[in-house]
């Protein structure tokens, strides 16, 4: 009796109150004191933003879209036309796959082609056809991404410059009053991408990985428990534009740190994601010839990082990293084995950019039971070619 007396009484019930805060202060406290790595890895676990889902009775597929190039030449009437052939691919793809998830894999916009003030305005173009279908995505930078603009020779022919048209206004300029020509940074452009969607998973890498901005992990949880992490997606910025095209040594360090605190025993299986190709790729590619590969290898030769400072070293000791996907090389589509990976390429999927060859898109479908990863590219035409097995 004298219990339940004291249960109602107001101030045994504050106290019980005062009592659940001090072991959630005290939690808060054993949390930051055990270090900024853990931390990290608190943040990954709390964060809703970093989990995908497996749905349940079914496959995770995601479609990759690499080096869209929007924007280019918007003084003629070619340029904003690549961009409308270029939303039909996407369109075409999504209609056809009926993705998950969507990967932009760089090279979304032609920074060094755009003399406005705001790149973002091209770089929402391009996940347009995404997000109308109310698909989750995540985009990585590469080496257009952010360039400043380079000034046409001819402009300084006879021909003389052409009057610009700005698209954040509508309003032609002579003179380029409110154009820009220094290039979006790649803060501003994810910024802007992160606060207008919300179906955007991109981040802000690390602040000390800067000038690198688009460094983040996502986990693909099991559908029949959350829990479960069935698999982790890396995205790296693999740099160019505005420096040099390079994974630095911090990133490798970031990576090492990230995979020990998010897969210690490395039992989960690794997906990894850039731009530019590492310098792998060159020793990989010759294996084609032995028959171990699959898709195009032929149309030009693999233009690589300019320097390889650890990343590959690392995921070459960790049997959990299945594959790396790739842009960039507009004319190549190839996978290859190496080492214990998957060294892949994505397809060009722009009408933006060099080449002429065919449009598509890398589709990865992921499988929960038994775990594996098929691959395989979707042509615009609706064709499909060079499916493989990446989790042989
Ligand atoms: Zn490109």
């Amino acid at each position: 009796m004298a219990n339940k007396n004291s249960a109602k009484n107001p101030l045994s019930i504050l106290s019980f109150y005062y009592w659940v805060l001090e072991i959630v202060i005290q939690l808060m406290i054993l949390t930051v004191s055990s270090g900024p790595s853990e931390l990290t890895a608190v943040n990954l676990r709390t964060k809703p933003g970093d989990y995908l889902h497996m749905p349940r009775g079914s496959t995770f597929k995601i479609a990759i879209f690499a080096d869209l190039h929007f924007g280019e030449d918007a003084w003629t009437d070619w340029g904003p036309q690549q961009d409308v052939n270029s939303i039909r691919v996407m369109s075409n793809v999504l209609d056809r796959e009926h993705p998950d998830f969507v990967i932009y894999l760089g090279d979304v916009i032609t920074a060094n082609n755009i003399p406005i003030e705001n790149a973002s305005l091209y770089w929402d173009q391009a996940i347009s056809p995404t997000r109308e279908k109310g698909i989750q995505w995540s985009t990585v930078f590469g080496n257009h991404d952010d360039a400043p603009f380079e000034w046409p020779m001819e402009w300084f022919s006879s021909s003389g410059i052409p009057q610009l048209r700005c698209p954040t206004t509508n309003v032609s300029y002579s003179g380029g009053k409110n154009c820009s020509f220094r290039g979006t940074p790649r803060l501003e452009l994810m910024t802007n991408e992160i606060q207008h969607n919300s179906l955007s998973y991109s981040k802000s890498g690390p602040s000390n990985l800067w000038p690198s901005v688009s460094n983040y992990v996502l986990k693909l949880s099991s559908s029949s428990d959350p829990e479960v992490t069935l698999a982790l997606m890396y995205f790296l910025d693999s740099g160019g534009g505005s420096y040099p095209e390079v994974l630095s040594s911090s990133q490798a360090n970031w990576f090492n740190q990230t995979s020990q605190q998010v897969n210690p025993e490395s039992r989960v299986p690794e997906i990894m994601f850039w731009h530019i190709p590492s310098q792998a790729y060159k020793r990989a590619a010759p294996r084609f010839l032995k028959g171990k590969c699959v898709g195009s290898m032929f149309n030009e030769s693999v233009a690589a990082q300019e320097a390889e400072m650890g990343m590959m070293k690392l995921l070459e000791a960790r049997p959990s990293v299945k594959a790396v996907f790739v842009g960039h090389n507009h004319g190549l589509d190839w996978c290859c084995p190496y080492k214990q990976l998957w060294l892949c390429y994505a397809r060009h999927s722009g009408y933006g950019g060099y080449g002429n060859w065919p449009r598509g898109s890398r589709i990865l479908e992921i499988t929960e039971q038994p775990f594996s990863i098929r691959s395989w590219i979707r042509m615009e035409d609706g064709s499909s070619h060079s499916s493989v097995d990446l989790s042989s």
